[in-house]
């Protein structure tokens, strides 16, 4: 197994599993090309190569084997095959989480769901769709709304990651400030057990109490509790109109305080993302769009809703909101295009951070929002205090806060320390160490930051009574 962990601080915790002895996965292999067939269980170089590593950027773990599932059938014999043998499993999407969930740390199988990509049914009257959870993001969002319907959740890895990926982690996104994260629109949820039990939770109406609301719980699991198989998902009415400007401002403070002044305005945008002048300058790199380069911070306000005169008369409310911060240019898009051009800008910053640089950590922190624009301050002077660089980014009207910590090899404890210093700073607030991205292997450390040690206790003893063989995803979440 190689492994890289350049990225990993001291809250990136590799434990509670071990690697399967020969013996076993030889024994697994043959009893799986029995049940599923020939060629099913992949174990080519170049093919453990490709299922090797995910977005979080701590470098490659190789499966022994790669499955892709074709339906929940397969599923169901592989669980119980490897709950019997004591192999993990490491269910995969589109393999864009960002804190190692979907890596084989342990080796054993990653079982891969992308050939599972079917809508299996929309029904435009009672607002539902069932999917299959290998489905691309994107494509479920295009195939909704052509039927002239509306999902919200919308991560910015929308074209590769998969629904299944979004529901194991709870994604938010930007339209998560107006329309919530991928919980609250989970109906119910097909389940395998690692013993191989199929279970089908939740409904498929809009409300329901009989029973325990098992879905919820499958929804951000990370893939350590079973493996979701289908998806009943809640749709909501298509908006017919949507406004979006893109406003620059002196400090990032003037544009935090502006995101709270509109949020307490009465108005509720879809969005309100900011970028602090790291983050600006980053995207710069990468898009035409010429922001100036004096900016230091920047709201990107997007309003959705029925009526184009409301949108405009409370996108003129934003406007003079922000100009009371010393707003700069704002850039009001006129049609799609530029639409999808100024949004542009805050997709590419996570892009352009990464290529400019190689070292870096990037953390996930939610702050109660009174906190947020506080909150910036103290990261530049934490940055200070240990000597590097950190750019903060992210969904404002949330206190919701990427924060990346950027380093050179020679400051690697240096950067270590002030990602703690950030988790601790969110903690301090009221605030939570992961917003959006889940705990996977990057938080595990984190946890007790803000959980007291019966909750973890809990948990863990949840984690044994679902899956006591200890195959489901070991080492992520809560490691035993
Ligand atoms: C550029 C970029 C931007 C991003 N922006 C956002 C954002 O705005 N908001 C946000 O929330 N996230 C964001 N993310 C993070 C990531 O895209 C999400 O966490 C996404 O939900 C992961 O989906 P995936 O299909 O890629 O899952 P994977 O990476 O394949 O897996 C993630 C976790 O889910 C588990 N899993 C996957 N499928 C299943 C299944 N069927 N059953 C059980 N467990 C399963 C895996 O075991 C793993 O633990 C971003 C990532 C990138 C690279």
């Amino acid at each position: 197994m190689k492994k890289t962990i350049a990225k990993m601080t001291s809250h990136t915790k590799l434990s509670g599993g071990s690697h399967p002895p020969r013996a076993r996965l030889d024994r697994i292999f043959h009893s799986l090309e029995g049940a599923l067939g020939t060629g099913m269980v992949l174990s080519a170089k170049e093919v453990l190569e490709t299922y090797a590593e995910d977005d979080s950027g701590f470098g490659a773990f190789q499966p022994d084997f790669v499955i892709r599932a074709r339906n929940t059938q397969d599923v169901s014999i592989i669980l119980k095959e490897a709950s019997r043998e004591g192999v993990p499993v490491v269910p995969r999407g589109g393999g864009t989480g960002r804190v190692g969930g979907a890596l084989a740390v342990y080796g054993g199988i990653v079982l891969s769901l992308e050939k599972m990509n079917r809508i299996t049914a929309i029904e435009n009257e009672n607002f539902l769709a069932r999917v299959e959870p290998g489905m691309i993001l994107e494509k479920f969002h295009q195939s909704i709304e052509e039927a002239g319907l509306f999902y919200p959740p919308d991560p910015s890895s929308l074209d590769s990651c998969s629904v299944g990926g979004n529901v194991a982690c709870n994604a938010g996104g930007p339209r998560a400030l107006k329309y919530g994260v991928t919980s609250n629109y989970v109906l119910g949820a097909e389940f395998v057990l690692p013993d191989g039990t199929i279970l089908k939770t939740g409904r498929s109406t809009v409300k329901g109490g009989a029973g325990y609301e098992l879905h919820k719980l499958i929804v951000g699991s990370e893939g350590t509790l079973g493996v979701i198989t289908g998806i009943t998902f809640k749709l909501v009415a298509k908006p017919s109109h949507i406004e979006t400007a893109l406003i620059t401002f002196p400090t990032a403070r003037a544009a935090l305080q502006s995101s709270q002044d509109i949020m307490k305005s009465g108005i509720l945008p879809r969005s309100l993302e900011f970028m602090d002048a790291l983050s600006l300058a980053a995207a710069r790199t990468k898009v035409p769009r010429q922001l100036p380069e004096t900016a230091g911070g920047c709201l990107l306000v997007e309003l959705d809703g029925s009526s184009a005169d409301t949108l405009l008369e409370e996108m003129g409310r934003v406007a003079e909101i922000c100009d009371k911060h010393g707003s700069g240019e704002a850039l009001v898009a006129q049609d799609e295009a530029q639409r999808r051009d100024l949004w542009t800008v805050r997709r590419e910053v996570a892009p352009a951070l990464r290529e400019m640089h190689p070292c870096r950590v990037s953390e996930d922190i939610v702050v109660p929002r009174a906190a947020l624009a506080g909150i910036v301050d103290e990261l530049q002077t934490t940055a200070t205090k240990h000597g590097i660089k950190i750019a903060a980014f992210g969904h404002s009207g949330d206190g919701n806060i990427h924060v990346t910590v950027l380093y050179d090899e020679p400051t690697r404890e240096a950067a270590d320390a002030a990602c703690t210093d950030t988790l601790r700073l969110a903690v301090k607030h009221g605030g939570t160490v992961a917003g959006e991205h889940g705990t996977g292997i990057q938080k595990v450390g984190a946890l007790a930051l803000e959980q007291s040690a019966e909750l973890l206790e809990f948990q863990r003893g949840l984690k044994k009574y679902f899956d006591p063989a200890g195959i489901m995803n070991p080492g992520k979440v809560v490691a035993i």
